[in-house]
């Protein structure tokens, strides 16, 4: 009912377009159960009527069918074009509506689902339902109605002759019922194997670098066979179902045929029917029957239609749990002062990353977390922007709850350089220009100074015109990381998270970004995790993480003097980098 409500709700923008197409479908078949009528008509005037009157009679019977089948023509036109369109811009709704639905859905969802499948139910599902958006109401409504019609016409003939009729249709309707139940599985399945291909696909794709390093193309090949092996199965299962539904169907259309001709005959034997109504009966079959086709080829369309809008009420219906509070505040004038007050958080009930974690931090200070990896430091950070909500306690920047304020503002007021940069597929200024979408050149050209980068930029062919690859690939990670950073400084928030920015890269590039990022943090809250700790000396205050908590916190010179894990740690690789200076 739910999947019903929400089905009909796409077509109200369209109102005209539908009643429109149902007029016409109405229309196309009034004529096309008059034809027969008119025919019957015509062939009793034939054995009562003088030559003149006949030939009189025909010149006014064929101008009629001529204007009718005139008007039949425009009403099918109309169905097929404007039908069509409107089942195309219902789609479009439905895919756009679906894609900003994605965009709400918070990281937790990502976490669970994979982007392969998103595809194939942006593209494959949708349109198994825009066929079935146009085509289903007009199919049901002109078929429905000619079965009634021509039932009653047949009624009217030959009482006797239709109910033994009836009787063969409902055999074949009971048939088509069942079959029809293992269609809709079968869809279903077909459409979940489809999807697993998709995500085989993107996946292998995207990570194409990996796999040829890895020399594993075979292995990837054969990944990909035993899913696309899958879904030929399920579409082989899927024909057979099909095969027997059909041949299924038309044997029983013959059997009615037959029906008609051997109890006709017994009927015109023993005088209770007349030739010409054993003609029109069998014309009329035919219209009685078109309708039964269209309305079990509508059931299997319906089936497939109906698997992929429940696919994409399910992501519909799936709420983004991190969305603005009714009295949500805008987060303005930020002094970018952050408190984590005893935070706790989990991802899966079973595993407990964080507990009551306590850190406050000055606005425009640095803080640093160093920690081994897997201990939460990237956790806690992601907790401020609320890509997750915390589990117990609460984040606060200024002493407003991150949770009372909107996202939007919230975000806004946050810059994040991660060790994995992200470059969408665009120019060097497109991807700069990511950070405050309509700044002026001279913005862009100012963040990309601040960042480092601008004399590169301008080294290559187009300077900021310059196509950087998918994700970037035509860049290296240090050039990449830098355009990252011209990013934040363009978008100028107060508070920063720096999370191992500088980790991926050699030490020349390092000392290179140093002095962007150490740039990029003046006058602004810092949150700043780092591996080599030569980068986080100065820092006002740095918070050792372990999965155990917070360990230790002080400054360099204290935490050294302390004597314990972070003076291990640096003790580490101080004597590392007096290995490799030697
Ligand atoms: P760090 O940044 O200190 O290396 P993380 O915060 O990335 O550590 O990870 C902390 C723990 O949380 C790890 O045990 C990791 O496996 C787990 N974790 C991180 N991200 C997720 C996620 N999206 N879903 C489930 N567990 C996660
Ligand atoms: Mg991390």
């Amino acid at each position: 009912m739910f999947i019903l409500k929400k089905f009909i709700q796409y077509y109200k923008p369209y109102q005209f377009l539908f009643y429109t197409d149902m007029v016409c479908a109405l229309t196309m078949s009034m004529i096309d159960l008059a034809f027969p009528q008119i025919l019957n008509l015509l062939t009793k005037g034939l054995f009562t009527q003088s030559s003149a009157e006949i030939l009189h009679g025909i010149g006014f019977v064929g101008g009629g069918l001529i204007v009718m089948y005139l008007i039949r023509y425009g009403c099918q036109y109309y169905i097929t074009s404007w039908g069509h369109v409107m089942g195309a811009r219902m789609e479009s709704d439905m895919r756009q509506d679906l894609f900003d639905h994605l965009q709400r859905l918070p990281f937790s969802y990502y976490d669970k689902n994979n982007t392969g499948e998103m595809m194939s139910k942006l593209v494959s599902d949708l349109f198994d339902i825009s066929e079935l958006a146009h085509h289903g109401p007009e199919n049901l409504f002109i078929s429905i109605l000619k079965i009634i019609g021509s039932f009653a016409l047949l009624m009217l003939i030959h009482v006797k002759m239709t109910l033994i009729l009836l009787c063969v249709t409902m055999i074949m309707v009971v048939f088509s019922v069942y079959q029809n139940r293992k269609l809709k599985a079968i869809f279903m399945d077909n459409r979940k194997k489809i999807a697993n291909v998709n995500s085989r696909v993107q996946d292998s794709l995207s990570g194409i670098r990996v796999v040829k390093s890895f020399a594993n193309e075979e292995i990837e090949s054969e990944k990909f066979k035993s899913s696309n092996v899958e879904f030929l199965d399920s579409k082989e299962t899927g024909y057979k179902i099909m095969g027997s539904f059909h041949a299924g169907n038309n044997f029983f259309e013959g059997l009615l045929y037959v029906t008609v001709l051997v109890f006709g005959g017994v009927f015109i034997a023993n005088g209770t029917m007349q030739l010409t109504d054993l003609a029109v009966y069998a014309l009329y079959i035919g219209i009685f029957i078109n309708p039964l086709d269209v309305l079990i080829n509508f059931t299997e369309q319906f089936q497939k239609g109906y698997a992929g809008f429940k696919r994409f009420v399910d992501v519909l219906q799936t709420e983004p749990e991190i969305v603005d509070k009714e009295d949500a505040i805008s987060l303005t004038n930020v002094r970018g002062e952050i408190a984590f007050k005893d935070v706790s958080f989990y991802y899966d009930k079973t595993t407990e990353v964080l507990e009551k974690v306590t850190i406050s931090i000055e606005a425009g200070k640095t803080v640093a977390l160093v920690g081994p990896s897997g201990g939460g430091k990237t956790t806690l950070c992601s907790l401020l922007p609320r890509f997750y909500d915390v589990t117990e306690g609460s984040v606060t920047i200024d002493g407003k709850d991150v949770c009372d304020v909107t996202l939007k503002s919230l975000r806004s007021n946050i810059g994040i350089v991660q060790q994995d940069v992200y470059m969408f597929a665009g120019s060097v200024r497109d991807n700069i220009s990511y950070g405050k979408p309509k700044a002026a050149e001279e913005e862009i050209i100012k963040a990309a100074k601040n960042a480092n980068i601008h004399d590169f930029i301008m080294s290559l062919d187009y300077g900021y015109d310059t196509y950087v690859g998918e994700r970037g690939v035509r860049l290296s990670g240090g050039q990449k990381q830098r355009l990252a950073i011209a990013r934040v400084f363009l978008k100028n928030p107060k508070i920063l998270i720096l999370d191992e920015a500088t980790s991926a890269l050699d030490n020349e590039s390092e000392r290179h970004i140093q002095a962007s990022l150490e740039q990029l943090s003046k006058d602004r809250t810092t949150i700043v995790i780092a591996h080599r700790l030569s980068t986080i000396r100065n820092a006002d205050e740095i918070i050792v993480i372990n999965d155990r908590g917070i360990q230790e916190r002080g400054n360099h010179e204290t935490l050294l003097l302390q004597d314990g894990l972070y003076a291990k740690y640096y003790n580490m690789q101080f004597e590392g980098l007096e290995e490799l200076n030697k």
